[in-house]
């Protein structure tokens, strides 16, 4: 049975990439919607062929319970609202994909998994490169010391951030930060699955070169994490620059992405040479590997566990940042 996914807001990721994606999909389809926008719930019906007993607003989103078309809900709203809906899916009885950055901070990541545990469902959140043929050969490369010992990593992930004024993304209450909640997370797991180790420590500084369309929330902010036994990292975030490499140094060589973490085409090297892997539709992998998950009665590959690990490297860095030292991670 293909089982099936109501997206929970129908902003640009929805439209642009995970109704698409699910046009890809064969262990998932697109079931149902949840939105505020009459408007947007006439063109999506159309488009996509759903109907109406499918579709949900927020007032009425608990009636899911009822609804044995939807087994999973993807929850792709501003990072302020992944909570209390991903809590409310899972306690209407539905599997949950919550997307980046998992939450506001670490704590509530805490609070989302107790909540799935608790309804016995299972939870996820949307790293579609780990699903990704470039991305996973870096993590087979660093975690199995393909090249030996990795002896430094850079990363950067970022974009030139020109939208609207007033969006959700520049309001910390809405957004938990700038740059480093939403493109940063990227350049953390880049340093994390290479080595596949948790970094114990982190020391960050900024730079706003627009302060005064940045009032809120970060812009630029570069770090230095450590990992047991010593190794330390480099890495950062922006909405002022357009970055998405992963630099890798090992005792045999050296290997990395370029463009590395976008759902456009990624590149991949290893000692200069290209990698030749395809590229695919990142979310219907992600997706598809999460309703055989759910099938199987499986922990996800991205659990929420994994959202949480980033949140608490985020948390320290915004601590770093105020105190100007070295912080503790966790
Ligand atoms: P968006 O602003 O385009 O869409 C957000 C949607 O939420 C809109 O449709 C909006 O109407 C709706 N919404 C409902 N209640 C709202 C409220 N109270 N305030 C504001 N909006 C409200 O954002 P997006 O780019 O689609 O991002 C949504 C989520 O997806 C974010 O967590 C983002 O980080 C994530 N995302 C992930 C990827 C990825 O590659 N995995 C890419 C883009 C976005």
């Amino acid at each position: 049975k293909k089982l099936g996914i109501a997206l929970v807001g129908l902003g640009s990721y929805s439209s642009g990439q995970l109704g698409p994606a699910l046009q890809h999909t064969k262990d998932c389809y697109l079931a149902g919607i949840v939105t505020g926008t009459p408007s947007k719930a006439v063109d999506w019906a159309k488009k996509y062929n759903i109907p109406k007993k499918n579709i949900y607003n927020y007032q009425n989103f608990h009636e899911i319970a009822n609804n044995p078309d939807i087994d999973i809900v993807y929850i792709v709203l501003p990072v302020f609202m992944h909570k209390e809906y991903t809590i409310k899916a899972a306690q209407a009885g539905k599997h949950v994909i919550c997307e980046k950055p998992m939450a506001l901070n670490a704590k509530d990541c805490d609070e989302m998994i107790s909540a799935c545990k608790k309804a016995d469902r299972l939870l996820s959140i949307g790293y579609r490169l780990h699903f990704e043929p470039h991305n996973m050969e870096i993590m087979r490369l660093g975690q199995q010391k393909v090249m030996g010992e990795v002896k430094h990593i850079d990363t950067g992930n970022g974009f030139t951030y020109n939208g609207d004024p007033n969006a959700w993304r520049l309001k910390k209450a809405l957004a938990g930060g700038g740059g480093l909640m939403d493109m940063g997370i990227y350049s953390i797991q880049g340093s994390r699955y290479t080595l596949g180790q948790e970094p114990v420590a982190v020391k960050a500084t900024q730079q706003k070169l627009r302060p005064d369309f940045f009032k809120e929330v970060d812009e630029t902010v570069f770090w230095e994490l450590e990992f047991p036994g010593g190794l330390r990292t480099t890495g950062k975030s922006s909405y002022n620059n357009d970055w998405s490499y992963l630099k890798v140094e090992a005792d045999m060589g050296n290997f990395g992405l370029g463009p590395a973490y976008g759902y456009g085409s990624i590149e991949g090297s290893v000692n200069g040479a290209p990698m030749k892997y395809p590229q695919i539709v990142q979310q219907a992998a992600q997706m598809d590997d999460f309703a055989q998950c759910v099938q199987l009665n499986k922990p996800s590959r991205v659990p929420g566990e994994e959202g949480l690990k980033d949140m608490k490297v985020v948390d320290a860095i915004y601590k770093s940042l105020d105190s100007g030292k070295w912080e503790k991670i966790g």
